[in-house]
């Protein structure tokens, strides 16, 4: 690893300072279970001089509840979602991802603000320096996208363009279905965003300045039912193949309201708008659920080597909308 300052940070403020000075050459540190395994792979183009901790701010590792619904604070690692009898009560589906994320050791450090801002997992990306030298792929400035012609079984099948890699978000993928926003602080004050607008075809919408600092999730339906289902290779410490997220409400047997996302196809979590309408409105047999699911993947363009997802997605999403 390359030297680098370290600052303990005390403040929001103050870490917005640090950023604004440092123009894009300090990055936060939350759990440091992505961070430090990308400084030590030295997998990216330009290596910080400055490293803030920001765990040290402990005013964001908070989960409230108010009459809208919940607020957690950025810093609030995996482990406290999963013990939260609030998050169990009302918002389960924020539990059933966060158990799936890696394995205890890193959900006890792995925090919220985090695991929505790690960064990809394509293996060319990560390809560490010391073993025959970095890949300059377009994610990094260069000019090709070696996973096109190359190995993409775990790539993207949907709205990719230049860059196939997936996000590997899981909580993501529930925080977009119940419609959760981010309040992101920076040098100009500080804004709310929503999840699903996040995400960009390279990575996320914060400039240098700019940190996650509370994550905002309005109150779900009572009577919705809940469902995350992620398909995996491994059991223990795997990210998603594919992952399927839905809010799904039945009134006197007719689907009154539905929302479904799908995870891990494509650079942000997909909304399934078209599969959502369908379902709105009918009761939910096999058939009109088989139908949604076809309808979710009308958009898949797969490449050489993973066109297995578009059939993996497809099952989750039946799953999902059934509640099995
Ligand atoms: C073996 C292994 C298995 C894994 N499996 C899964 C999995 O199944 N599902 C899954 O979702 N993830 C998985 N992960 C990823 C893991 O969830 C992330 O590493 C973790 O959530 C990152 O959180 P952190 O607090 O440690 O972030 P850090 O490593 O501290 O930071 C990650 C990035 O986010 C930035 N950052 C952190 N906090 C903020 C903030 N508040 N505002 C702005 N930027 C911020 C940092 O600057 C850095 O760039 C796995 C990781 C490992 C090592
Ligand atoms: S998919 Fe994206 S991150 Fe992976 S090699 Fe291609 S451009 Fe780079």
């Amino acid at each position: 690893m390359k030297a680098f300052a370290h600052i303990n940070a005390c403040s929001v403020g103050e870490v917005i300072q640090l950023l604004a000075k440092y123009q894009g050459k300090a990055k936060l540190n939350a759990g440091g279970t992505d961070l430090l395994g990308v400084l030590k792979d030295r997998i990216l183009p330009d290596y910080p001089e400055l490293i803030i901790n920001i765990k040290t701010i402990t005013q964001l590792n908070s989960i409230e509840e108010n009459d809208e619904g919940l607020r957690i604070g950025a810093l609030t690692p995996l482990i406290n979602i999963i013990a939260s009898p609030l998050v169990e009560k009302t918002y389960s589906i924020l539990k059933e991802a966060a158990v799936t994320v890696a394995s205890p050791q890193i959900r006890n450090m792995a925090t919220m603000g985090g695991n929505l801002c790690q960064d990809t997992r394509c293996w060319y990306y990560r390809y560490p320096d010391e073993i025959g030298g970095m890949i300059k792929c377009f994610r990094k400035g260069g000019k090709t996208c070696p996973a096109v012609t190359g190995e993409n079984r775990y790539h993207a099948i949907m709205e990719a363009r230049k860059c196939f890699a997936v996000c590997p978000s899981d909580m993501a993928v529930v925080l977009t279905v119940l419609g959760a926003t981010l309040t992101i602080a920076g040098g100009g004050g500080t804004r709310d965003i929503s999840v699903e607008e996040f995400f960009t075809p390279m990575g996320n919408v914060l400039v240098p300045d700019e940190m996650i600092t509370m994550i905002n999730i309005p109150k779900p339906s009572p009577v919705a039912s809940q469902n995350f289902l992620k398909f995996t290779l491994r059991k223990p410490i795997d990210f998603a193949i594919v992952s399927a997220a839905s809010l799904i409400t039945i009134d006197r047997g007719i689907c009154t309201d539905a929302r479904v996302i799908l995870g891990a196809v494509a650079w942000k979590p997909i909304r399934v708008s078209e599969a959502e309408g369908f379902l709105r409105g009918k009761e939910l047999t096999e058939e009109v659920i088989a139908e949604g699911a076809r309808l979710a993947l009308v958009g898949a363009k797969p490449l050489s080597k993973n066109a297995y997802k578009v059939d993996i997605a497809k099952t989750l999403v039946k799953r999902a909308v059934a509640g099995c």
